[in-house]
């Protein structure tokens, strides 16, 4: 890759996802007057994350369709139910369906930036 950037990749990937959460307010502000704009930013999150090679958190995935990547907006293209310890969601615009664990996403809020820490004694326990 060019020299052009002296960002690092992990600063590439911080600065995606910031942008990433910001993209996702404004697509849930913009929904109602204009859901292709907002789905416009939901591809633009996908392609950005995919660019840096930056996992999405599941707070941000699962407003996004994996499929069609539209921008999903529970109770309007999106229907959201939790069953056996996921929260399935259906994509009304493609009738995709995509299930995520929430147990994860409750750890990483109890310890927050410590992901990394984590992954490291996952990886010795193995
Ligand atoms: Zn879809």
């Amino acid at each position: 890759m060019a020299r052009r950037n002296r960002l690092s990749k992990a600063e590439k990937q911080n600065l995606v996802l910031r942008h990433a959460e910001h993209l996702i307010s404004l697509a849930e502000e913009v929904y109602d007057s204009d859901p292709s704009l907002a789905h416009g930013y939901a591809e633009e999150i996908v392609k950005s994350a995919l660019r840096v090679n930056l996992r999405l958190p599941s707070r941000i995935k699962r407003r996004i369709c994996r499929k069609c990547r539209h921008f999903l907006m529970p109770g309007r293209n999106a229907r959201v139910r939790t069953s056996q310890g996921h929260v399935v969601s259906t994509c009304l615009d493609c009738g995709h369906i995509s299930r995520f664990g929430y147990t994860r996403e409750q750890k990483e809020k109890r310890s927050p930036g410590r992901a990394q820490e984590e992954a490291g004694k996952e990886a010795g326990k193995n």
